[in-house]
């Protein structure tokens, strides 16, 4: 099979590669679409996750199953599945200890192109295929489909980190696809204002269209003094973009006994500095979480539910449509550009 495949840190290529084998609980599936993600870019060119040779990219993907293990029992050949970017062992003590996404190791649920060939690939290979796989409800558009790998669930986790109840006001730092489904979780939760922060103007709209009360532009100076000088302090944030030194200015503006929620994927810098008196002293019980989405089935069914009852719209992403392995190529590269119109690109198989 070919695949488009991490070379080298900065490096990308294709690659010819023996198709992967079937397990008794695996699942070999087709890709029916796929799209890149701003994660393959910091693993590629920050080398994020150290060098890597040959492994096959991509981990958000719509799948056909084209062969399945002997001890598999919810699915078979040809369903459509939803695949989730987080594949955790079911079985390993962290998924019982209720951190599935760390099964074995830290990350350890995240497979696809971190410890195995990912999606962008005439064939891949997933792992406990009753406890990952969903079923794609009848009439599914695939971009909707395809945000439930990771957009959906990632920028929900976001939400959940920061733990938004009813009347909160919350800050979303980062509305590319991920934070703009963290404010459409935000605003599913009942978030009173949400302050987006971002400056792309397909982004600006969305987040609008999604539950935003107000933007904030990162450019026009210090978010923490821009977002005071309209609500003061808040109760909530979402990390979803921005950098090291995003946290700093997000302990600046929480108030004591907040929530931080971080899904960001810090690719770059070796230390997070957390300011010593905005922390009040390191007694003002402002909460940092950092996580990665649990993955697995029951999430990919719940959340594919929302959209069949409309009560979320993700295929709105989707600015940019290619078609075909070849094309995977290209959209990564758009990826990695982020031109101004840019929200998230689809490849359809
Ligand atoms: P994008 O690059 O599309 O969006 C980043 C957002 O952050 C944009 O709105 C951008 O603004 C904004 N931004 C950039 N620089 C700053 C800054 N200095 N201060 C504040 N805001 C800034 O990323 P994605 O939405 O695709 O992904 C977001 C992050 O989530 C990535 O790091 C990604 O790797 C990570 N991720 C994490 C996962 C997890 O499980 N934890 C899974 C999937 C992704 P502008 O509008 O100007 O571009
Ligand atoms: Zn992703």
């Amino acid at each position: 099979m070919r695949g488009l495949a991490m070379m080298g840190i900065g490096k990308i290529g294709w690659v010819d590669k023996v198709r992967p084998s079937c397990g008794p609980m695996d699942a070999i599936c087709r890709p029916i679409a796929v799209a890149p993600c701003t994660s393959d870019i910091h693993t590629v060119w920050a080398g994020a996750l150290g060098d890597r040779h040959e492994l096959i990219l991509g981990h958000e993907a719509v799948g056909e199953v084209v062969e399945i293990g002997s001890e598999v029992k919810d699915f078979k050949v040809g369903d459509r599945v939803l695949v989730p970017a987080i594949t955790p062992d079911w079985n390993s003590l962290a998924a019982q200890d209720g951190y599935s996404m760390h099964s074995n190791t830290a990350l350890g649920g995240w497979k696809f192109s971190n410890f195995k060939d990912g999606v962008f690939a005439d064939f891949f290979h997933v792992n406990d295929a009753d406890g990952n796989l969903a079923l794609v409800p009848e009439g599914m558009d695939l971009a909707d489909a395809c945000m439930l790998s990771d957009m959906v669930p990632t920028g929900f986790h976001g939400v959940e980190l920061a733990d938004i109840n009813f009347g909160d006001i919350v800050v979303v730092i980062g509305i590319g696809p991920v934070g703009l489904m963290s404010v459409a979780g935000a605003a599913l939760h009942g978030a009173s204002e949400i302050l987006a922060v971002g400056s792309r103007p397909n982004c600006v709209a969305l987040a609008k269209e999604f539950g935003a009360t107000d933007i904030i532009d990162y450019h026009n100076g210090d978010i923490a003094e821009q977002v005071m000088s309209k609500v003061g302090l808040v109760d909530r944030i979402i990390i979803a973009g921005g950098t090291v030194d995003t946290f700093a200015q997000a302990i600046k503006m929480l108030k004591p006994g907040g929530k931080i929620g971080n899904v960001n994927y810090l690719g770059e810098g070796d230390f997070i500095k957390i300011p010593r008196v905005e922390w009040g002293f390191g007694m003002a019980h402002k909460q940092i979480n950092g996580g990665l989405m649990p993955g697995g089935r029951l999430r990919m069914e719940k959340l594919a539910r929302m959209i069949t009852t409309k009560r979320i719209h993700p295929g709105k992403l989707i600015t940019h449509r290619f078609e075909g392995l070849d094309s995977v190529e290209e959209a990564l590269l758009l990826m990695k550009e982020k031109p101004k119109d840019l929200i998230k690109p689809l490849v359809i198989f």
